[in-house]
């Protein structure tokens, strides 16, 4: 399977932050791109980055979405309403979403069942905090993040798994190559035991501080299929040092 490689912006970009995009769009004009490319900005920003990757190989995504299509739920975007703005994936569970905002396993299944509903392909994150490793849990509490987060009916084309330690995401810290195999190999059990053969064409991205320094050794690292990027995706020249760094499949 071709790896994904993620921009999530978070809070992060006005409108002229679009130049980034536009800047993907021209590179990608000549060069074609080893993996399948995704940015992630801001609901505000989601219609405008759909124009300005037109064209290009570039999807743009949203960065969460609410369980239900429509409703009074004042602040709410739905899965529809980003689909209908032109997003093709929603990133759902993300530890930031988790933490500030409580979300649970069961709340994140519900919102990667809407993705689903929507046509949009969840991008399901799941990560253990650093009490969790320190205490030999890390691969206990993602395999039960993922057992419960993930909803019955999801597919290979409508699911991609992001793996997140979060003392790691915007820290600089990085998590070593064997820490990464070891984690993927058993999201990768834990997705082949639940969906069968179906469940080694999931993609199982990786997480935390990847910039271009590092983004090969870890996209190297086996079941690493691909990378969710937060703040190395805000300038296109980063990503771009990410995306030529992806090794072919
Ligand atoms: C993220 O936002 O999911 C993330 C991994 O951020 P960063 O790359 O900045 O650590």
């Amino acid at each position: 399977m071709q790896r994904l490689l993620a921009g999530n912006w978070k809070m992060n970009g006005l409108h002229a932050a679009l130049a980034e995009i536009r800047a993907l769009t021209r590179a990608f004009v000549k060069e074609h791109p080893p993996a399948s490319l995704l940015i992630c900005p801001p609901a505000t920003l989601i219609a405008e980055a759909v124009a300005a990757a037109g064209g290009s190989p570039i999807a743009i995504g949203g960065q969460d979405c609410h369980a239900l299509p429509s409703g009074a739920y004042t602040g709410n975007i739905s899965a529809e309403m980003l689909r209908d703005a032109g997003a093709t994936f929603v990133i759902v569970g993300h530890s930031e979403r988790r933490h500030y905002h409580g979300e649970t396993n069961l709340a994140v299944a519900a919102k990667a069942k809407a993705a689903r509903r929507a046509g949009l392909t969840a991008i399901l994150c799941v990560g253990e905090n650093e009490t969790d490793r320190d205490a030999g849990r890390a691969l206990a509490v993602v395999t039960t993040q993922l057992k419960s987060s993930i909803p019955e009916d999801s597919t290979a084309a409508d699911l991609v798994v992001a793996y997140e330690p979060v003392w790691a995401i915007g820290t600089g810290r990085n998590a070593t190559s064997a820490q990464i195999g070891e984690m993927h190999e058993a999201v990768r059990e834990a997705l082949a035991a639940r969906f069968g053969e179906a469940g080694r064409k999931i993609r199982i991205l990786y997480g935390g501080s990847v910039k271009p320094e590092n983004a090969k050794e870890i996209l190297e690292t086996p079941n690493v299929d691909g990378a969710l990027i937060g703040g190395a995706s805000l300038k296109a020249s980063d990503f771009l040092a990410i995306v030529r760094a992806c090794p072919v499949r």
